[in-house]
C-alpha cells in the first residue's frame, strides 16, 4: 500500500536534489512501484491537486482552516504559528516544525495510505455549503493527528496547492515516461488531450496512445491561434484558401451534452454549467462535444465586462439571466456520437458541426472563404462593423491539437487600446529606409522619470518619416551613429495588441506590435500616457485571461 510517509519521502529527496535527472529517476522509480489504483492519486498529490481540474469538488480547505488546524493540533499560540510561517514562508515547512512538539497523538500507531488522504479530502470537498468548513477542519485535524511532521509538510503543501520542491507536471511527464520506457512526445500529447495528470498517468502505464479518446463531461484542453500583425501576412504565410471566422470577445467554453445532460466546461477546464443555465437543454439526442465562445449579446454585442457578472456567481437570478443575455457561437466539434474528431480536418468537422441543426441561444460562427490580403481585410472590417474583434482564420485541413498555440489558425485583432508615447531615441531603418530615420524607441512618463516601453518601426507614410528625419536630427542630443538619442519632444499615439511583461525595457513592459497612428504635434511631453495606465491596461487583459 502506498503511504503519505512514503509520498513525503519522495518529495523531501526531491526538494533536495538540484539535478533535473535525478529527480526524474527518483520518481519514476516511485512510480513504478504504485498500483494502478493509487498512481493517479499519487500524481495529482505530487502536483498539488487532489481532482482532475472539471470537478465540481473542489478542495477549498482555506489557509485560514489549515492554520487554525495546525494551531489546534500542535497547541502553538497564532503568534508562534505566525513566527514559524514567517520564517520558513511556506505553511507546509512551518507546520512540519510545529509537529515536531506535536501533543496530541492517538492511542492507535496508525499508517495513513494515499488512499486514506484522498478519501478523507474527498469527504471534506463533498461537503457544501452550511457547515462545510467545520468537516473541513474536522477532517484535517483528523488526517493531521496521524500525520508525523515530515507527512504534515508535504500534505499541508498539496493543500496549500504549491510544493516548492522543484516539480512541475513536466517533470513528472518525463518520470512517467521513463517508469514505462514511453516516448516523451508521446505523454505530452496524450497528456494535453487528457487534461489531467492523473489520466495521463493510466495513459502512459497502458501505452496505448492511439487509443486515447474524447468523452463527454471530461473536457480537454483547447486548441490555441497564433497573433499575426497584418492581413498580408496572413495571406503571404498560407497561400491557399482559407475559412475567416469573426473573433467573438467572450469566454471560451466547451459544451459536453450527453442526449440527457449538458455540462460547461471554460478555457481553465472549470465546470461553469450553473453560470450559464440557457444553455442546459440538450440540442442532440447523441453525445456532442462543442468548442466555442460565449458572448454578451442582445441583437448585438454587448460589453465583455458583462460577463464578470455571470462568472463565480452563486445564484443567477432571473434578475441577472435578463440583464446580461448570452449566446453561444459554435465553431467545431470535437466529438460525436461515440467518435472523436480532433484528428479529422476542420473542413470535415464544420460539415458535422453544421448537420446538428443548432437552435438559439446556439449559434453557428459565421465562416467566411478568403484567400488574398483583399479579402481577408474585407472579413476583417465586417467583423468591426458588428462589434466583434478581429478574425480567427483557420486552415481548412487543420486538425484539432488540444492545448497547442500552432500556426494553424491564426488571429488577427483590432488594437487593445493605443498609447500616448514620446520619442526618446531614433535609429536609420533597412532597404529603402536605409537612410532615413524610420525606427523610434518610445517612452511613458513615471515618477522617476520616462521609462522605455517599445519600438516601432511602422505607420508612417514616407513622406512623414523624411520630415521626422529633419526633427530628429535637429533634436539629437547624443549621435551614437546609426542611434540618435533625441531629447524627448515628439509624441506619437501608438496601437498595439498585448502589453506583455518583460525585461527588455526600463519600463518592465513591451508592447506587442506596436505600430504608429499618428505623430500628435498637438501634445506635449507633459501630456503622455504614464506607466500606471500601462499597469491598468495590462492588468484588465491579465484578469479576461483568467476568466
Ligand atoms: P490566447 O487565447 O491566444 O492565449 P488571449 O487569451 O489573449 O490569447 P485572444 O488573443 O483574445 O485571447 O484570442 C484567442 C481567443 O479568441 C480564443 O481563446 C477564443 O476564446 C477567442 N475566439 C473568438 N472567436 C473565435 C473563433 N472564431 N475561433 C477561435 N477562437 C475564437
Amino acid at each position: 500500500m502506498a503511504t503519505l510517509l512514503e509520498f513525503a519521502e519522495v518529495c523531501e529527496k526531491i526538494k533536495l536534489t538540484t539535478s533535473k535527472n535525478q529527480k526524474v529517476s527518483i520518481l519514476a522509480n516511485y512510480l513504478l512501484k504504485l498500483s494502478r489504483n493509487e498512481l493517479p492519486i499519487a500524481c495529482r498529490l505530487l502536483t498539488s491537486k487532489v481532482f482532475p481540474p472539471w470537478d465540481t469538488r473542489a478542495v477549498n480547505i482555506s489557509y485560514s482552516t489549515i492554520s487554525d488546524a495546525i494551531k489546534e493540533i500542535t497547541e502553538v499560540s497564532e503568534d508562534k504559528l505566525k513566527a514559524t510561517y514567517i520564517k520558513y514562508g511556506d505553511l507546509g515547512e512551518a507546520a512540519e516544525e510545529l509537529m515536531k512538539g506535536k501533543k496530541i497523538t492517538t492511542l492507535i500507531q496508525n499508517t495513513l495510505t494515499l488512499q486514506d488522504v484522498y478519501s478523507a479530502l474527498d469527504t471534506a470537498a463533498s461537503k457544501k455549503g452550511e457547515g462545510a468548513t467545520e468537516v473541513r477542519l474536522r477532517v484535517l485535524k483528523g488526517l493531521l493527528a496521524l500525520c508525523s511532521p515530515i507527512e504534515a509538510k508535504y500534505l499541508v503543501k498539496v493543500l496549500c496547492g504549491e510544493m516548492r520542491i522543484g516539480l512541475d507536471e513536466g517533470l513528472l511527464e518525463e518520470a512517467l515516461a521513463a517508469a514505462y520506457g514511453r516516448s516523451l512526445k508521446q505523454v505530452r500529447e496524450a497528456g494535453l488531450i487528457v487534461a489531467d495528470i492523473g489520466e495521463s498517468a493510466l495513459v502512459a502505464l497502458d501505452g496505448n496512445f492511439d487509443a486515447v479518446k474524447l468523452s463527454v463531461f471530461h473536457p480537454t484542453n483547447f486548441m490555441l491561434a497564433e497573433e499575426m500583425p497584418s492581413p498580408q501576412e496572413v495571406a503571404d504565410y498560407f497561400r491557399c484558401d482559407l475559412y475567416a471566422e469573426y473573433k467573438y470577445d467572450g469566454v471560451r467554453a466547451q459544451i459536453h451534452s450527453s442526449g440527457k445532460e449538458v455540462r460547461i466546461f471554460s478555457r481553465r477546464l472549470e465546470d461553469v454549467t450553473n453560470s450559464f443555465p440557457e444553455f442546459s437543454k440538450p440540442f442532440s439526442d447523441k453525445a456532442v462535444i462543442l468548442d466555442g465562445e460565449i458572448v454578451p449579446y442582445k441583437d448585438a454585442p454587448l460589453p465583455f465586462q458583462m460577463l464578470q457578472r455571470r462568472l463565480h456567481r452563486k445564484e443567477i437570478t432571473k434578475e441577472l439571466l435578463e440583464e446580461t443575455p448570452v449566446v453561444y457561437f459554435a465553431f467545431d466539434i470535437l466529438y460525436y456520437n461515440g467518435e472523436t474528431y480532433i484528428s479529422r480536418p476542420l473542413r470535415e468537422r464544420r460539415m458535422i458541426l453544421e448537420g446538428l441543426n443548432l437552435q438559439p441561444p446556439l449559434y453557428y460562427a459565421n465562416q467566411i472563404k478568403v484567400k488574398l490580403k483583399e479579402d481577408i481585410e474585407e472579413a476583417f472590417e465586417a467583423s468591426l462593423k458588428l462589434g466583434y474583434e478581429g478574425l480567427v482564420i483557420k486552415h481548412p485541413d487543420s486538425v484539432y491539437t488540444p492545448g497547442k498555440r500552432g500556426k494553424k489558425w491564426v488571429k488577427l485583432k483590432k488594437e487593445l487600446a493605443t498609447l500616448d508615447v514620446v520619442i526618446v531615441a531614433a535609429e536609420y531603418g533597412h532597404g529603402k529606409r536605409a537612410g532615413v530615420l524610420s525606427d523610434y524607441t518610445f517612452a511613458v512618463k513615471s515618477e522617476d522619470g520616462l521609462k522605455v516601453i517599445g519600438k516601432a518601426y511602422s505607420g508612417l507614410t514616407d513622406k512623414e518619416i523624411d520630415e521626422m528625419t529633419k526633427i530628429l536630427s535637429a533634436i539629437t542630443v547624443k549621435d551614437l551613429g546609426h542611434l540618435k538619442i533625441v531629447e524627448p519632444k515628439i509624441v506619437l499615439e501608438v496601437a498595439f495588441n498585448n502589453i506583455q511583461k518583460s525585461s527588455r525595457h526600463s519600463s518592465g513592459y513591451a508592447l506587442r506590435f506596436p505600430r504608429i497612428k499618428r505623430v500628435r504635434w498637438d501634445k506635449n511631453v507633459d501630456e503622455i500616457d504614464t506607466i500606471d495606465r500601462v499597469k491598468e491596461i495590462y492588468e484588465i487583459q491579465a484578469y479576461k485571461k483568467m476568466l
